[in-house]
């Protein structure tokens, strides 16, 4: 059943209402020593660095194909134990070569569970 809008947390409400005035740069963020996934500058200008949150969904759903029978949980935490011993030259070398192969699909897909 769908939350009507009254029913939405205030701070529900307040976190659209900023996603609609932020002002977004997506791009690498490196800080030498380790990655970053993002951070904010000033008021309302956030960088966001794809590639870590990007790779550990892309390893997640590549588990699944290659071990169907392994439990969510256990993929998590494969995951999670995979994309620990990754160097960010390897996470960023990881979700190129996604960018290179993905397909974008023009139509929204449903996807159950
Ligand atoms: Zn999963």
């Amino acid at each position: 059943m769908a939350t009507r809008l009254r029913d939405r947390p205030p701070l529900m409400v307040r976190l659209w209402a900023a996603l609609g005035s932020a002002r977004f740069t997506e791009d690498w963020i490196d800080d030498t020593t380790h990655f970053v996934d993002g951070y904010t500058e000033g008021r309302g200008h956030i960088w966001i660095n794809p590639a870590p949150a990007m790779a550990d969904t892309i390893i997640h759903e590549l588990l699944h194909t290659m071990q169907p029978a392994w439990s969510e949980a256990y993929v998590r935490r494969t995951t999670t134990y995979l994309l620990r011993r990754m160097t960010d030259a390897e996470i960023r070398q990881f979700y190129e070569e996604y960018l290179t192969r993905r397909k974008r699909r023009t139509r929204r897909k449903k996807v159950d569970g």
